[in-house]
């Protein structure tokens, strides 16, 4: 007989490892299926990573609620996943006496969402962000809000889900879901079926998809595709806040932010795309170039390493959809997970582990560990912890990738975690070699004879990202 899972989680996106995760809190079996060959690659690892305070989302709606909680979370959820996060503050600014009267709407607004949030004056938001543009008039400052690295936080959340006894298949992708009324029956596109007494559906823009197969539903997602620009981290004190424009009836403007690795970004455009579309535009980011100098005049794009784009899973009924299903209850559907997603991930997480929990009248996991073993970052060690590491490491002690200064241990560890790298993009998403100046060019073939001789496979096979993306197609001089 096969194995009932009593949680089967479709999409190792931020929110099913979120939901991973906390339901590793209790008794049961889980599996995540994920299509592709890493868990967050598609929009988890392709957005503005801001941790958002929540003043901004309408009072009482899911995406207020779930944005407050998860940013009052994140801090311990960071602490506990070794996450880099910084809560750096977001300033919102308005440029007009018109958007000064949105300011004032937007303070009661955190008000209402219970955010704290303080009304900033031209000489000291000047004062504060030297760089800003002199014709600002006002901001608001919310301290709370921070940015995070999005790639940690999904890898980690799903290698603390298998830490703690949850199962993930990579390269599953799920093609048909069925209810026989007791049972869900979980088909991937290979053929192989599994089954389980509740389904959490957090397959992001393909989320409505899925959903559509059991019940019929009155959302779908709304693919909106937006654009950035990303700096290196070429002076610390550039810009210390997230830079919001002032909503208008146009839109939300663009940012410009630190990330939680010192680079800058600024983005993101907003524009109609398929969900498959991560295409860059030269066109669309001059148009990006324009309206970003209103908030800063002076962008060095000199220092530019890398444009890139990602796919919101915009709802057609303005809010996340956070459901179970009526017609077959089980299934748990966390579709249009627009941002503030990300903000959102662990209070969602925990919200819809705690249904499945209900449902199956699951009990505690008494031996659940909160924690993820503390990575050793070369960058982060003083000199006596690096020397003491190296002696008893010497990997620690290569230095594989000079731009962003990471070592063949950091990466060798990456590799035999949970959830584990295994592709040079796994590498780059959980370390950053490939994120510098260079984009990889001096790093990648050690990247990837690290990655052969770590998984004992040749060189060639090892994959960019997806399978079939080998990088290496025969070896010329050859052994490596
Ligand atoms: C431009 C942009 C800027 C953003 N900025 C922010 C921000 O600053 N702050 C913030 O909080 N949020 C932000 N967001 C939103 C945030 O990124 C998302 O809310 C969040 O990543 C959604 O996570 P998810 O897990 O639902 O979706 P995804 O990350 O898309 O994960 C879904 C997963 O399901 C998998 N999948 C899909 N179909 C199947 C299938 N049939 N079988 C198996 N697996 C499947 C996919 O491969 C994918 O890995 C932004 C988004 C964009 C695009």
């Amino acid at each position: 007989m096969e194995k009932l899972y009593d949680s089967i989680i479709i999409g190792g996106g931020v929110i099913g490892c979120a939901v991973a995760r906390y339901l590793s809190r209790y008794n049961g079996s889980f599996l995540v299926l994920e299509k592709h060959n890493d868990v967050g690659d598609e929009t988890s690892s392709a957005n503005s990573a801001i941790v958002h305070s929540g003043y901004d989302p309408k009072p009482g709606t899911k995406k207020a609620i779930f944005n407050v909680k998860g940013n009052k979370m994140m801090p311990q959820v960071a602490e506990e996943l070794d996450v880099p996060f910084i809560k750096n503050g977001s300033l919102t600014v308005s440029f007009s006496d018109e958007e000064d009267e949105t300011l004032k709407e937007l303070m009661e607004r955190a008000k209402e969402n219970g955010v704290r949030a303080e009304l900033i004056e031209h000489d000291e938001l000047l004062k504060m962000e030297p760089n800003l543009n002199p014709e600002a008039h006002k901001a608001i400052l919310c301290p709370d809000a921070g940015v995070i690295s999005p790639f940690n936080l999904c890898v980690n959340f799903m290698e603390n889900a298998m830490d703690n006894g949850v199962e993930l298949r990579l390269n599953s992708k799920v093609e048909k879901v069925e209810h026989d009324g007791d049972i869900f029956r979980v088909t991937l596109e290979s053929g192989e079926a599994f089954e389980a007494k509740t389904v959490v559906n957090a397959a992001g823009l393909y989320s409505d998809e899925i959903a559509a197969q059991l019940d019929d539903i009155n959302y779908h997602v709304v693919p909106r595709k937006g654009e950035y620009y990303v700096l290196d981290h070429f002076n610390e004190n550039w810009v210390k806040h997230t830079l919001f424009m002032c909503p208008t009836k146009v839109g939300k403007g663009v940012l410009v932010s630190p990330t939680s690795s010192l680079d800058y970004i600024v983005g993101p455009t907003n524009e109609e795309a398929s969900k498959t579309d991560t295409s860059t535009e030269a066109s669309v980011l001059a148009e990006l170039k324009a309206t970003a100098a209103k908030l800063v005049p002076q962008i060095p794009y000199f220092e530019n390493i890398r444009q890139f784009s990602g796919v919101r899973a915009n709802s057609s009924v303005g809010d996340f959809v956070i459901e179970e299903s009526k017609k077959n209850p089980g299934m748990f559907n966390l579709a249009c997970i627009m941002s503030p997603g990300l903000a959102s991930s662990p209070a969602i997480g925990e919200y819809v582990a705690d249904l499945v929990k209900d449902k199956l009248h699951l009990e505690v996991n008494p031996n659940f560990n909160p924690r993820i073993r503390k990575h050793i970052r070369f960058t982060k060690l003083d000199r006596d912890e690096y020397n003491k590491i190296v002696k008893e490491n010497p990997k620690y002690g290569k230095v594989i990738c000079r731009c962003e200064t990471v070592t063949e241990g950091e990466i060798v560890d990456a590799i035999h975690r949970n959830c584990g790298a295994r592709t040079v993009k796994g590498v780059k998403k959980r370390l950053r070699p490939g994120f510098g100046k260079c984009q990889g060019t001096f790093c990648q073939n050690d990247v990837i004879k690290i990655l052969a001789r770590e998984l004992n496979v040749s060189p060639d096979e090892i994959n960019y990202s997806d399978l079939n993306t080998q990088i290496m197609k025969y070896d010329v001089k050859g052994g490596n």
